[in-house]
């Protein structure tokens, strides 16, 4: 950490302390260059990388928004609201551990259709027909052929 008041490269750490509620560190800083002092507060905060959106707009990853999603291809399925915050929960690790400051929206649609796939057939097949617009036709059929001949197809449909 740079000093703040010579910004003088190195500085070293004096002392140490949890602040807020136990989720910030509070640094009590000396500049070995001037010897001046100065706090600083860390936080773990895990960046959500920005959303690249088709027309080049970006926004910021808003996860209600994502839930809304999966929840409208999910509509009267038999998924647990349970499975379906774990499936949340691994798209928003995937969105981290990618540790890209921006991600494509097709990239976070694929993974919203990757966890609907192993969630429920039938929600991922209502989900990759809005999200594809059916701008691929050919794509698509191809992928309900896929689904209809895979096992545990059949089971699903019929509770329908
Ligand atoms: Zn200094």
């Amino acid at each position: 950490m740079r000093c703040q008041f010579c910004f003088a490269a190195d500085t070293k750490v004096i002392d140490s302390r949890l602040g807020g509620e136990g989720d910030t560190v509070r640094r009590r800083r000396e500049c070995t260059c001037c010897g001046e002092r100065f706090t600083t507060y860390e936080t773990a905060e895990l960046v959500m990388p920005r959303i690249v959106k088709s027309d080049g707009s970006r926004e910021p990853f808003d996860e209600s928004k994502l839930c809304a999603g999966m929840l409208r291809a999910l509509e009267k399925r038999p998924v647990s609201t349970e499975d379906i915050d774990a499936a949340v929960n691994k798209i928003k690790h995937r969105l981290r551990a990618a540790a890209e400051r921006e991600i494509e929206s097709p990239v976070l649609g694929e993974w919203v259709m990757d966890a609907l796939r192993e969630l429920d057939a039938v929600a991922y097949v209502r989900f990759a027909s809005v999200y594809r617009s059916f701008q691929d036709v050919n794509a698509f059929r191809e992928e309900i052929d896929r689904l209809e001949s895979s096992p545990g197809m059949e089971e699903s449909g019929a509770k329908k």
